[in-house]
């Protein structure tokens, strides 16, 4: 049969016609008019579109009949945040995509409190005058990593930056090239140092920098020397690489600053978990830096930010620079950083409710208990897919301890009447969506980065979704 496009086209209602009827002036009310106005002129030209390239009748009829429901659709999408919470069954715990740390519910609720008000950010009440938007947490800072002064920006991107912009402008500051790493986004520490308008230095070789390297770079130009903390890879084998302890050594003997950007910030020693050892920032203070700067949001576990530390008189000096006003840090960060480094006023504390170092400590034990809970509330929810718990490992991520695998316990999923890929798709557009890691033609659940509370909306999900099921609802285009 022919289709008569021609009818097809003038079925569509007008707009002023839709714009009439009791179903769209209801949105309008919930809405705005402009933002219906658009959706219906969108959906529109995309009705058209269709019918257009349509070769069956009954589809392009259908398609006429779902434009209500189309337009309602659009506008709500429009007034809905797009960003949400996802469920990270990646076991990835430092996962950037997936918004790095996850902070603590109770130091939400403070850091809530905090911006729904007004408050002393930048106020000193004893005084009674302008204050300083670090003073919440610089002698925390001060207190946890024994440094003389400390300070935050945005993120450890700009903290190196305005560290050697601050320390090095006009310069030389000598790295070595076995530390001229990329992080992830594009933070190259060569172009950094460039747009910092210091002038960098290589000294050594990818494998092998010697301390006599340093010393034959060493000019009258030389402002500082800077150590980079390789965290998202490592050079095995044939390397050679020199301490933070002789670097300062160095330094100092030539009257000059050590800085070290340190990358990951850890504060406790992970190696007393049985972790990898990761340079602390005590460490690095106690072997000598001058200034060490460490993101907030790595193993910190805390907002994103860059934390510089070190000596009063450097810290001083990148306080007044004009960069800092460009990069400060906002009410939220400052409140979150206060109230995590509370936190590490007692190790015990700190890894019961910092939710990264929770993670990364969680016992195989407790982790199994929960996949086999997991397992058991998925099974129950009738889904026609082969459910099994199977051994995995997790990862730190975050261009944190690259090398570092944590043993846990996955829920793997292999669906029956649709494909794997299929249901990792249909999973990622739940309601809250779950991102896991496809394996061997098994969908694997890591149980590490998934708590109590997550778990039991995932087997909601799964239940009210019935999303092993060929025929479901879920997808729209
Ligand atoms: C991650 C990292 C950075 C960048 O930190 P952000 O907080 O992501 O800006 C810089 N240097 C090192 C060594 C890092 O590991």
């Amino acid at each position: 049969m022919v289709m008569n496009k021609n009818l097809l086209y003038r079925s569509i209602p007008k707009v002023d016609v839709l714009l009439e009827e009791a179903e769209i002036q209801e949105l309008i009310e919930s809405y705005s008019y402009d933002t219906v106005l658009d959706s219906i002129r969108v959906e529109l030209d995309q009705l058209r579109a269709y019918i257009g390239t349509c070769t069956d009748e009954e589809n392009a009829q259908k398609r006429i009949g779902e434009l209500r429901r189309r337009i309602r659709r659009r506008v709500e999408k429009l007034h809905t945040p797009n960003m949400e919470n996802v469920i990270n069954a990646t076991g990835t715990i430092l996962h950037t995509n997936l918004g790095r740390a996850p902070i603590g519910e109770a130091h939400m609720r403070h850091i809530a409190a905090i911006a729904t008000g007004y408050s002393n950010l930048e106020y000193s009440l004893q005084a009674g005058k302008r204050g300083e938007r670090y003073s919440h947490f610089e002698d925390l800072l001060c207190r946890l990593t024994g440094a003389e002064a400390a300070m935050a920006v945005n993120n450890n991107a700009a903290a190196v930056m305005l560290v050697l912009n601050t320390m090095g402008k006009g310069g030389e500051v000598v790295v070595s090239r076995g530390e001229l790493v990329e992080i992830g986004g594009k933070f190259r520490v060569p172009d950094v140092m460039e747009q910092s308008g210091a002038t960098l230095v290589e000294v050594g070789t990818t494998n092998k920098t010697h301390y006599t390297d340093y010393e034959a770079a060493i000019t009258e130009e030389t402002k500082a020397l800077l150590k980079v903390h390789t965290s998202n890879y490592r050079i095995v084998g044939f390397t050679e690489s020199v301490s933070v302890a002789e670097m300062a050594e160095l330094a100092h003997a030539k009257g000059l600053p050590m800085i070290e950007d340190i990358g990951s910030g850890v504060l406790v020693d992970l190696s007393k978990y049985g972790l990898t050892y990761e340079p602390t920032v005590q460490d690095s203070l106690k072997n000598g830096a001058d200034v060490v700067c460490f993101s907030g949001d790595k193993l910190l576990g805390g907002p994103q930010a860059g934390i510089i530390v070190g000596k009063k008189q450097y810290i001083d000096r990148m306080k007044k620079n004009q960069l800092t006003r460009a990069l400060r840090i906002d009410k939220f960060t400052a409140a979150a950083l206060e109230v995590v480094l509370q936190e590490y006023l007692s190790e015990e504390k700190a890894l019961k409710n910092i939710p990264v170092l929770r993670m990364m400590t969680e016992s195989l034990e407790d982790v199994t208990k929960r996949a086999r809970s997991l397992m058991r509330m998925l099974k129950n929810t009738g889904a026609d897919a082969d459910i099994h718990l199977e051994a995995c490992e997790s990862q730190i991520g975050g261009g944190s301890l690259p090398l570092e695998r944590i043993p846990s316990m996955a829920v793997t999923i292999r669906p029956r009447q649709i494909t794997t890929a299929e249901l990792e798709e249909r999973m990622r557009f739940l309601p809250v969506p779950i991102i896991g890691r496809t394996i061997n033609d098994k969908i694997l659940l890591d149980v590490r980065t998934v708590d109590a509370g997550w778990c039991k909306v995932l087997a909601k999900e799964w239940k009210e979704s019935r999303i092993c099921e060929k025929e479901t609802e879920l997808i729209e285009d």
